[in-house]
């Protein structure tokens, strides 16, 4: 529920943003829990900082043209919302999926802005991508399109302005071919332009794991204040990118079993625990869909357009796509006896998956506090790069398993302050708006 104070400020946001229904979920979510802090700030209600958070300083939409292997021109559309620079330059992923759309980039960008917060390192919040279909496509292909998109792109970003990483369908290949292309028409080896670049070439060890790491990091300490450990537990993981792949690992490493993961063909069950070396072979070497791996994999079921969620567990991990997990599919979850859910994706539980999970009592880490470990990680690519510097494997993911029971901890500690001890949700989106609005109340009217 939004306070009623609030919620002129929310039928505004609706009326100046016309069906962007994903921007306004994201919205909605962070208000709902602001009610209390006007009460306590207000100095908040006298700078508007909520209507002024809301509304991005910068969007750019621009045009993508490239050419296909026979010859054939396609025009996509491309997307940079800058959403806000008061805690340091714009921070945050691109995604190419056939899906994206100015609500998604925003409700995105709008996240970022409080996940960044939380991170406690100096980074605004952004997000970009394009309505690109990069499934099936070669490799030429790719290219061609991450050197058109740079091409518009490279006006608008740089090292102290607006630093982009990867997201849906970006990751390091893509990241590559947009640096390459950054660096032939700037001139510049910029390496602190894009974040999630190969190690070779500028990039940190463990930004490529960091997500999905550092949401099971999250994951644990959530489990720690209840006096439970992740060994023996069983566990969904939803989807089979660079996320759910990471998540998984982690979770094997610390003594769980994860029995499912999905792509958005369908399912594999595979009840004695998922091989993430043949995971990673099908899905990171050569590119396949996870059918793939359930053929390879003896005992293992597939569900084509199967519903993971229905799968008994003890904790789940939505780590694919936005609005993935609904409210009938959290009442399954609790029905058979989950305890926690940890959000590696981006507002992967609806408004009413959300509100079931909190009735129940659950542990519920939300995106914005628990998949937070993949743009730290990305600060401290950032740090690597202006000391030119490149850190240890085991260092860079000590100083993430650091940041996220850091971020667990004012989560945590901010709930109780405002009277919903255990509520991650509340926790997380009051001490990042806090973070930001303070900042931007020290800054001036800009
Ligand atoms: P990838 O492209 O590597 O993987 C995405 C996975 O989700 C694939 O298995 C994909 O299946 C599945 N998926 C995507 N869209 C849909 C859909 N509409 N329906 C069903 N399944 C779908 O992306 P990431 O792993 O990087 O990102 C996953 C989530 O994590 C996103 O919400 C992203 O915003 C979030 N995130 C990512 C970060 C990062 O560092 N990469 C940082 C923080 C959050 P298929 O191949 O069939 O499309």
């Amino acid at each position: 529920m939004i306070d009623e104070k609030l919620e002129a400020i929310y039928a505004e946001i609706v009326r100046l943003n016309p069906g962007e229904v994903e921007f306004h979920q994201a919205t909605r979510d962070v208000l709902e829990s602001l009610g209390l802090v006007v009460a306590k700030h207000p100095e908040f209600a006298r700078h508007r900082m909520i209507p002024r958070i809301c509304e991005p300083e910068r969007q750019i939409i621009f045009r993508v043209t490239w050419q296909d292997d026979h010859g054939g021109v396609h025009i996509n559309r491309g997307y940079r919302v800058e959403f806000n620079s008061a805690l340091g330059p714009y921070k945050g992923g691109l995604r190419f999926h056939p899906s994206v759309n100015l609500s998604i980039v925003k409700f995105l960008g709008f996240e970022q802005i409080f996940k960044n917060a939380l991170t406690g390192l100096p980074i605004g919040g952004a997000k970009g991508g394009s309505n690109f279909d990069p499934k099936g496509r070669s490799d030429d292909e790719i290219m061609r399109f991450c050197q058109s998109f740079m091409t518009e792109l490279y006006r608008h970003v740089g090292e102290y302005t607006d630093v982009p990483a990867g997201d849906i369908g970006v990751g390091r290949r893509e990241i590559g071919y947009m640096f390459g292309q950054y660096k032939r028409i700037t001139n510049r080896y910029e390496s602190g332009v894009l974040t999630g670049k190969g190690v070779d070439w500028g990039g940190a060890l463990v930004r490529e794991e960091a997500t999905g790491y550092g949401t099971v990091f999250f994951l644990a300490e959530m489990l720690k204040t209840r006096g439970e450990t992740l060994d023996g537990k069983d566990c969904l993981v939803s989807g089979s990118g660079n996320v759910a792949l990471n998540a998984i690992e982690k979770l094997t490493q610390m003594g769980a079993r994860v029995v499912a993961c999905s792509d958005s063909d369908g399912v594999v069950h595979d009840p004695d625990g998922i091989d993430v070396a043949l995971l990673r072979q099908v899905k990171e070497v050569e590119r396949l869909r996870v059918s793939e791996y359930a053929q390879r994999r003896p005992g293992t079921g597939y569900i084509r357009g199967g519903q993971i969620w229905s799968i008994p567990c003890d904790v789940a991990l939505p780590c694919a796509t936005q609005n993935e997990l609904s409210g009938k599919d959290a009442a399954t979850l609790v029905a058979n006896g989950c305890i926690a859910v940890a959000e590696g994706a981006n507002m992967p539980t609806t408004g009413e998956g959300v509100r079931v999970f909190l009735d129940a009592g659950i542990a519920f880490g939300p995106g914005k506090a628990a998949n937070a470990g993949g743009v730290a990680t990305s600060a401290l690519e950032m740090q690597q790069n202006a000391s030119r510097d490149s850190w240890t494997f085991d260092y860079t993911e000590s100083r993430l398993a650091r940041i996220m029971a850091d971020i667990h901890e004012t989560c945590r500690q901010t709930a109780e302050e405002f009277g919903a001890p255990g509520n991650y949700v509340v926790g997380a989106n009051i001490a990042g708006f806090r973070r930001v609005a303070r900042a931007m109340i020290d800054l001036g009217l800009i």
